[in-house]
């Protein structure tokens, strides 16, 4: 898409690219060359433009830092085999960023204004897109309030950015989860379905114990009674279980996920059958301790299909099947192809810059 907005460019002098090494990355260090940047004052997002990647100056008295106005998103851009690059589905991804910002009472991102700097910033960068498999460009979209004021109030001023990283291929090494029986990520009514930031903040806790405990990261169980599995650490969570594609239907503590989004539609197009409903954990321990194959998966951004091997709950530890012919690496398969234009793109998932 073009559209009828065309932001300016400051271009830097010099690029990073070439001092560095794409098989090496840690993820999130490096931004690329350039930013996206607007500030919101007086009711209007002024001055779009593209610049040199730079730090930011803010006052100490920024709501932002006390009250936590500040809401995210992350997408990818991908090197298809014909050399182009494509964004994966930013629309949805858009959608979602204005959800969590009325949430957050911050003000929404025009369509246009998103997918133009996007479109801009992704163009700028296209020597930023890897071309190894399964290596992408990560974007990160986000706005956080500045207006100086100790308060509690809701800001009025902004600023919304948008910065990208290069990404190795995510090693995908199965999880061993711990289901989280005393802590929780969201409760009805809070902000689990955004992404705000105090989401991931008020996560490290209950996940650092879990780590301590030898595990990589908590399944999260609903605010009542930690009856009902809810996500997978910063994933959403799907189970595979007698040939049914079971996951949790969307709450208000449960995120929207594309990727969930996209693995449902590729089940139901394969004719998988698919249940949005509740997964309690008595049902998931009585599956695993029949000796079912189970199938648990994070779904997500990042890692795509994050395989589980272990679910701990309370004092019984299982197993789950991670065979390299299990499904849900399937659908990893699927979606890289997909983005890769070695499949046909029958959803129109992939925006091409
Ligand atoms: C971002 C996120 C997801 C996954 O969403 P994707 O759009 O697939 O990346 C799931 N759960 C939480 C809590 C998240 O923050």
């Amino acid at each position: 898409m073009k559209t009828s907005l065309a932001f300016p460019i400051r271009q830097a002098t010099t690029s990073r690219r070439h001092q560095l090494d794409f098989e090496q990355l840690v993820f999130g260090k490096e931004p690329t060359d350039h930013l996206f940047i607007s500030e919101f004052a007086e009711g209007n997002w002024q001055n779009p433009r593209i610049e040199p990647f730079h730090d930011i100056r803010m006052s100490p008295f920024s709501l932002s830092l006390h009250y936590g106005q500040t809401v995210f998103e992350g997408m990818k851009a991908f090197r298809m085999n014909d050399g182009r690059v494509a964004i994966f589905r930013p629309d949805k991804h858009h959608e979602r960023f204005n959800r969590s910002l009325e949430r957050m009472c911050m003000p929404e991102v025009p369509y246009e204004l998103f997918m133009q700097a996007l479109h801009e910033l992704v163009d700028l960068e296209q020597a930023w897109v890897p071309e190894l498999p399964d290596a992408a460009l990560y974007i990160r979209p986000f706005m956080f309030a500045t207006e100086a004021r100790l308060g509690v109030k809701v800001s009025d001023e902004y600023i919304f950015m948008i910065v990208a990283t290069p990404v190795a291929q995510y090693y995908a090494k199965p999880l061993r989860l711990k289901v989280e029986l005393e802590f929780v990520r969201a409760a009805d009514g809070g902000t689990g379905s955004t992404k705000c930031g105090g989401n991931y903040g008020a996560a490290f806790y209950p996940a650092q114990k879990a780590r301590a405990e030898g595990f990589d990261q908590v399944l999260w169980t609903d605010s009542h009674k930690h009856e009902f599995i809810e996500e997978s650490g910063t994933m959403n969570v799907m189970f595979i279980i007698d040939d049914v594609l079971v996951t949790p239907p969307l709450t208000s503590t449960i995120l929207d996920g594309v990727t969930r989004d996209s693995i449902l539609t590729l089940a139901r197009q394969r004719g998988i059958a698919t249940e949005e409903r509740p997964m309690s954990r008595h049902e998931l321990q009585a599956a695993l301790r029949a000796g079912k194959r189970v199938e648990v998966f994070g779904a997500g951004t990042a890692a795509v299909v994050a395989p589980v091997e272990w679910i701990q709950i309370g004092a019984d530890g299982y197993s789950c099947y991670t065979g390299a012919d299990a499904v849900m690496f399937s659908f990893k398969k699927e979606l890289d192809a997909i983005r890769t234009g070695e499949r046909p793109d029958l959803f129109g998932w992939n925006y091409l810059v």
